[in-house]
């Protein structure tokens, strides 16, 4: 029996994956120097007079890395936009515009510092529309959560404009786009505050882990206050000194090991994003143009960090016809999946936080209230209703990108020909 397959033969799968794909010798010669010292935790080790280096050092690249002043090395990209909302003292009665088409936690971390989330529609760049700001503040909105999805920077000079002609801090969740790049300047450093994450998923991992970056030394401090108990430690104020009050924090400390891997993965960013964008370029020529298919839009092409080229079709019942035969012919493919509009989420429909009186939303009444529901986002359920994404992996090859836009152009001509 044939099998019609009228690009080329099937091809195995290759592995997907970014930075954990990269783990090697670098990330076990810093692990092990941790544990050959006996120092797990970051503030103190074996030698009084010489405080353990791998924390203090990640945060030291991270800086140098992307350009800014001050890296705070915290446990997770959650942690993260917590510490940066709490930096920035959003609290009960703020609100916060956020990506309506975005992680878990960049809701979470407003409910859970006590602010309302205003969940904003995205563009055809899949990140916050700049137009929304405008439509979306309040007399109580004090910032904009900006999520730079998946590898492509959203557009941060009208973002940042809107934003802080307003008055509002602009905090960039970078947690997806470490490496990425907007107008020759790495994202997390156009506005007020960066987030990133070192979870597994992410473009340089160390299984759990994140980082706050910001140039602004009243941020610095109270993002180091509220990341370990309201503490700010001898190493921090030798950078910057105390101006701050002392206030109650949570304890959102990352450890010496955790540093060590992260700082290990760091250092391999730009290869492994170098990879990415090598292999998307052998792919995307092949698809522009084609009908009935149009790719998603990069404010700045040449940032991008292109481990995830998205292609947004013109009629939304082509998109399950497509991944499927795509993913018959071993192509690794994905389209939207429910998990990322805020407003389809569990804790959205029920409006609770851990107990009734945190909850942002106790006042809104009917709940959910206009804001909170699908018919609310048109643009953004139209949008990702219509993609199918395209991951690219560390452990890919040329020959798997020919692959991948060969097959695309395959079922191209059998779905939309
Ligand atoms: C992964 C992610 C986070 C959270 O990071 P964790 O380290 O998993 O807590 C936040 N925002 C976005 C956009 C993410 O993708």
């Amino acid at each position: 029996m044939t099998v019609a397959m009228s690009a080329t033969a099937l091809r195995p799968r290759p592995a997907s994956g970014l930075g954990y794909q990269a783990i090697g010798p670098e990330e076990e010669a810093l692990v092990l120097d941790v544990l050959r010292r006996k120092e797990p935790f970051r503030y103190y080790g074996t030698d009084a007079a010489k405080p353990p280096p791998m924390a203090a050092q990640l945060e030291k690249e991270f800086c140098a890395y992307l350009g800014t002043t001050y890296a705070l090395a915290v446990t997770s990209g959650t942690a993260a936009l917590e510490v940066a909302l709490a930096a920035a003292a959003i609290g009960p009665g703020d609100e916060v515009i956020v990506n309506a088409w975005s992680w878990i936690s960049c809701f979470t971390a407003i409910v859970r510092v006590g602010a309302r989330p205003v969940l904003a529609e995205i563009d055809d760049t899949l990140n916050l529309d700049p137009g929304e700001i405008a439509r979306l503040t309040t007399p109580r909105t004090r910032a904009v959560i900006v999520v730079h999805y998946q590898g492509v920077a959203a557009d941060m000079e009208p973002i940042v404009l809107e934003a802080h002609r307003r008055g509002l801090y602009v905090i960039e969740d970078c947690a997806q786009s470490l490496g990425t790049r907007y107008r020759g300047r790495h994202v997390g450093t156009w506005a007020d505050i960066g987030t990133y994450s070192f979870q597994n998923n992410k473009v340089a991992t160390s299984g759990e882990g994140g980082m706050v970056a910001t140039r602004d030394q009243r941020l610095y401090e109270r993002a180091v206050r509220f990341h370990d108990l309201g503490n700010y430690r001898p190493y921090h104020a030798a950078l910057v000194p105390s101006k701050e009050p002392a206030f109650v924090g949570g304890q959102y400390r990352m450890s010496e090991l955790t540093a060590a891997v992260a700082l290990a993965q760091l250092r391999k960013v730009d290869k492994i994003r170098e990879h990415c964008r090598a292999l998307q370029a052998r792919i995307l020529p092949r698809i522009t143009g084609l009908k009935g298919v149009t790719l998603r839009r990069e404010p700045d092409p040449a940032g991008g960090f292109g481990f995830e080229p998205y292609v947004f079709f013109e009629r939304a019942e082509r998109v399950t016809p497509f991944r499927e035969k795509l993913d018959a012919r071993n192509v690794n493919c994905g389209q939207r999946t429910g998990t990322y509009p805020q407003y389809g989420r569990d804790y959205v429909k029920t409006g609770l936080a851990h107990a009734p009186a945190a909850s942002p939303f106790r006042d809104l009444k009917p709940w959910p209230a206009q804001g909170y529901r699908a018919e609310d986002f048109p643009r953004t359920e139209d949008l990702t209703k219509r993609f199918i994404a395209l991951p690219i992996g560390w452990l890919y090859t040329a020959a798997d990108a020919d692959y991948i836009a060969d097959n695309f152009v395959a079922v191209h001509s059998e779905v939309c020909g």
